[in-house]
């Protein structure tokens, strides 16, 4: 039984880290999206510059130690293997754009041979802070958006090709006439908490010594809440009642939004679905302190800067149960 009277103090973890892909800069000027001359002149302007993406992997430049990830729209072509350009908007007077490209294994070899360019997916971008962290949302949102296109390249009402209008922001079935708009698919992704503890899981993907919030895809028909409830009970059998909403973050892999939340735990036995996670316990504030001060004396961790995740928890280490007020 914990003495009452002992308040836990507050650990001091220094100042918070920035959320990855989170507080774009970029002016998404909407209304410019229908104006194809607008969209041709931002081309040719000077300052445009563009993301250029392929699946996972983003193509850079690289020059000594430098990584500069905007290319010019001339340079983007040179590259080859073009397919959609999106107009992202305006990093102030600047255009910004998402090159898509459809590059084939030998060709990605062929740019991974040069000096002067580094391919590499954007996680690894965002966890190894290649680019300056201004970069990031932009980043997410020309890859998600370039996935968009690869995947829905066919009307899903009748099957004929369709075409991208609106700066990538649409594709039109030029057959039953039907719009398709990009698509967001929210993940909620949650800490139940009880008294002093919260609950971690552990999926065989993670790396051995890593633990992290439970989460899942929110389903057809349920809100923000229940899909909290229903995720926490099927992954590691904890009941839940309340739940707060505590932030958000793209997730571009391949067009996730995680919604983060923390939701009061009912009860306390953990029954873990073992089809969706490998593990699961409870975690002291104090232990999971050590775990985002890299100090645990087993040599748990907590996700990176980077993740949600993280942010959730240390939420969760510095406000104890106030998080669910
Ligand atoms: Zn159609």
């Amino acid at each position: 039984m914990t003495d009452p009277r002992i308040v836990p103090e507050r650990p001091e973890l220094g100042p918070r880290p920035h959320l990855g892909y989170t507080a774009s800069a970029i002016d998404r000027a909407a209304d410019r999206r229908n104006d194809d001359a607008a969209l041709a002149k931002f081309l040719q302007d000077d300052r445009a510059g563009g993301y250029v993406v392929g699946g996972e992997l983003v193509v850079m430049k690289l020059r000594g130690e430098d990584i500069d990830p905007l290319f010019s729209p001339a340079e983007a072509a040179a590259l080859g293997g073009g397919r959609e350009t999106i107009f992202l908007g305006l990093a102030g007077e600047a255009p910004r754009f998402g090159f898509g490209f459809g590059l084939d294994p030998a060709s990605i070899d062929q740019l991974k041979a040069r000096n002067d360019l580094k391919i590499t997916d954007l996680r690894s971008i965002a966890v190894q802070g290649l680019v300056d962290t201004a970069h990031l949302p932009p980043l997410a949102e020309a890859k998600a958006l370039i996935g968009w296109h690869a995947r829905h390249r066919f009307c899903p009402n009748c099957g004929t090709p369709t075409r991208v209008v609106q700066g990538g922001w649409r594709r039109d079935c030029p057959s039953c006439k039907a719009e398709h708009f990009p698509r967001t698919d929210p993940v909620v992704i949650m800490l139940a908490i009880a008294g002093e503890r919260c609950v971690l899981g552990r999926s065989p993907r993670f790396a051995p010594t890593m633990w992290s919030a439970l989460a899942g895809f929110a389903e057809p028909g349920e809100t923000i809440e229940e899909a909290v409830r229903r995720e926490v009970l099927e992954e590691a059998g904890i009941r839940c009642g309340k739940v707060t909403y505590a932030m958000s973050q793209p997730w571009p892999f391949p067009s996730s939004l995680m919604i983060g939340c923390h939701a009061q735990a009912l009860s306390d036995h953990i029954v873990i679905d073992r089809s969706e996670i490998e593990d699961a316990r409870w975690f002291s504030r104090d232990e999971l302190a050590l775990m985002l001060g890299r100090r645990h004396p087993g040599g748990l961790t907590t996700p990176p800067p980077v993740a949600i995740a993280h942010h959730l928890i240390r939420s969760f280490v510095e406000d104890g149960c106030h998080v669910l007020d």
